[in-house]
């Protein structure tokens, strides 16, 4: 992974006991299990990159290794540094969110990423939801979305940037260093995420007795056109037992 973005998390584990050193022995004996389901979770474990709490921050995952902890198979897991705020019993959540804040500036100054792409869990679409915009990390937003709370933390984070240099103007464009290497390329264009991006399809269908065309065109929101051009059928016939692609729209 080459992180774009950073995304802040709070446990919601309450348990005392419950710190970064805790979530980071579970991570490593593999004690967050997620089902794995094809366009949902890839590993059949939650992961991220650092958990931190009151006394310190535990780094989990290499930053250039995708986590699994916002959105699926969405931008957020496949180009975000995920950051998990401890809420155990005892912990301060004053010095957790100051040791976040100082731990941000670190990571935008060392992967070059502007405070504007510093986000809550809340910013990514977690497609296939009810919900699709996480209420995280809750204490951090106004009734559930990004306001006032998200506006100071960020405003925490950007001094903690400028203290330790980030006041400097980041490159804007691309140079050779002395190497002969380009360096400080341009990301490449990036869309919202929000609106945007647009997944590969995962999702399948089995055909049982009964299955329509148009049965499976209302059930999964998509024209039966697109699903005759994914799986390449010429007419409305389709056969029993046979695997279909169901395209995302
Ligand atoms: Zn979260």
């Amino acid at each position: 992974m080459q992180p774009r973005y950073i995304t802040i998390h709070s446990t919601q584990n309450f348990s005392r006991g419950a710190d970064a050193l805790r979530h980071s022995e579970a991570l490593r004996n593999g004690k967050l299990r997620a089902r794995k389901i094809r366009g949902f979770n890839r590993i059949g474990y939650l992961v991220w990159h650092f958990t931190v709490d009151e006394d310190r921050a535990v780094q989990h995952l290499p930053t250039n290794e995708q986590g699994e902890h916002a959105d699926f198979g969405g931008p957020g897991n496949r180009y975000s540094i995920g950051v998990e705020m401890c809420e155990n019993k005892g912990n301060s959540r004053s010095a957790t969110i100051e040791r976040t804040a100082k731990l941000t500036a670190y990571l935008m100054q060392k992967h070059k990423i502007s405070l504007r792409k510093v986000v809550p869990h809340y910013h990514w679409k977690r497609r296939g939801l009810s919900q699709p915009h996480k209420n995280c990390p809750h204490y951090l937003l106004d009734n559930g979305r990004p306001g006032a709370k998200w506006e100071w933390f960020l405003a925490k984070v950007n001094k903690y940037y400028q203290s330790i240099g980030g006041s400097n103007p980041l490159p804007v464009g691309p140079s050779i260093n002395s190497y002969g290497q380009i360096v400080n390329a341009p990301a490449i264009p990036y869309p919202t995420a929000e609106r945007s991006y647009q997944p590969p399809s995962k999702r399948y269908h089995t055909v049982k007795k009964g299955d329509t065309l148009s049965a499976l065109s209302r059930r999964y929101d998509v024209s039966v056109s697109s699903i005759q051009r994914a799986n390449g059928l010429r007419s409305s016939v389709i056969v029993l037992g046979k695997k279909l692609r169901i395209p995302n729209s």
